[in-house]
């Protein structure tokens, strides 16, 4: 279905963002992976996507909290594949402490990564989804773009602003073959998690399964993790013809966190 067609994933090195840069794989775009980190590991994580699905893939360092690196990714991605067609805004870090005590630099910095990155390569990425005539942008936000939990402020100020982001930019677009949406998960099963769930079971004193019903997955009603890949499934229906007039929307994967 992508075949040919550029893709971009912000923070792919790991978790959710790996998992959609392997789905998008899977449907034939030329892949670029991206992290703020310039490693080997990093360089044969593109090259094992490009083998196992026969695309083109490369891994191109940038840091989301850098406005010109954003911009840079954008054209490098153009440069090795032409141009950015899926651009898929997925890097995020966490801070959690009491609003009194949360240190400024903290939330500067999730600001940037988590909600100004994606303005940064919505932009640069815009005039060529134009030329080309058709584009996906996916922002990979949270069910905390929708509600709040205490002593996570910039994040959920963050994934709050990404939505009217998304909104905006949506409706900029509206008659173009471009959309422009955002996936809200609750808590998803990643290399992460999996280890809060390890620290989580030692501080409480639990089993396994107790800490992740009673204290990880207290608030999704389903009590069971959204897995990564169907991230990816959920990115690669927004690239597909029938999610064409799907634009401006948040989407929620939470186990019905947001119903509650
Ligand atoms: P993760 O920590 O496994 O992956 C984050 C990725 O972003 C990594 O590849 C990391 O290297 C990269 N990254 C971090 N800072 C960066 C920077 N400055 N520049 C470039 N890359 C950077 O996290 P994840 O759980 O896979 O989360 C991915 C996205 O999904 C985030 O935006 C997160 O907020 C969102 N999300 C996660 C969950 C969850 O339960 N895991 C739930 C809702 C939303």
């Amino acid at each position: 279905m992508l075949r040919g067609k550029t893709a971009v994933v912000t923070g792919s090195t790991s978790g959710i963002g790996l998992a959609i840069a392997e789905a998008l794989a899977a449907e034939g775009a030329n892949l670029v992976l991206n992290s703020f980190t310039d490693s080997a590991e990093d360089r044969a994580l593109a090259d094992r996507i490009a083998a196992t699905h026969g695309v083109g893939a490369i891994y191109c360092r940038a840091d989301m909290a850098r406005p010109e690196d954003c911009a840079s990714l954008v054209a490098a991605a153009a440069a090795a594949f032409g141009p950015v067609q899926v651009l898929v805004n997925n890097a995020g870090v966490q801070h959690v402490a009491r609003i009194e005590d949360f240190p400024p630099e903290r939330w500067d910095a999730i600001i940037a990564i988590n909600l100004s990155s994606a303005f940064h390569t919505i932009r640069a990425a815009v005039p060529g989804m134009r030329e080309a005539g058709w584009g996906r942008i996916v922002n990979i936000a949270s069910a905390h773009g929708l509600t709040a939990s205490p002593f996570k402020a910039a994040y959920v100020a963050a994934k709050h602003g990404l939505l009217g982001l998304t909104k905006t930019v949506a409706l900029e677009l509206a008659e173009t073959q471009i959309t422009c949406n955002a996936i809200c998960p609750g808590y998803v099963r990643t290399p992460l998690v999996e280890g809060q769930i390890a620290d989580q079971m030692k501080a409480h004193d639990m089993g396994r399964e107790e800490v992740i019903r009673e204290v990880m997955l207290e608030r999704q009603p389903t009590k069971q993790f959204v897995e990564a890949s169907a991230i990816g499934a959920m990115t690669v229906f927004l690239c597909s013809d029938a999610a064409a007039q799907i634009t401006g929307a948040p989407l929620s994967i939470d186990g019905g966190w947001t119903a509650l």
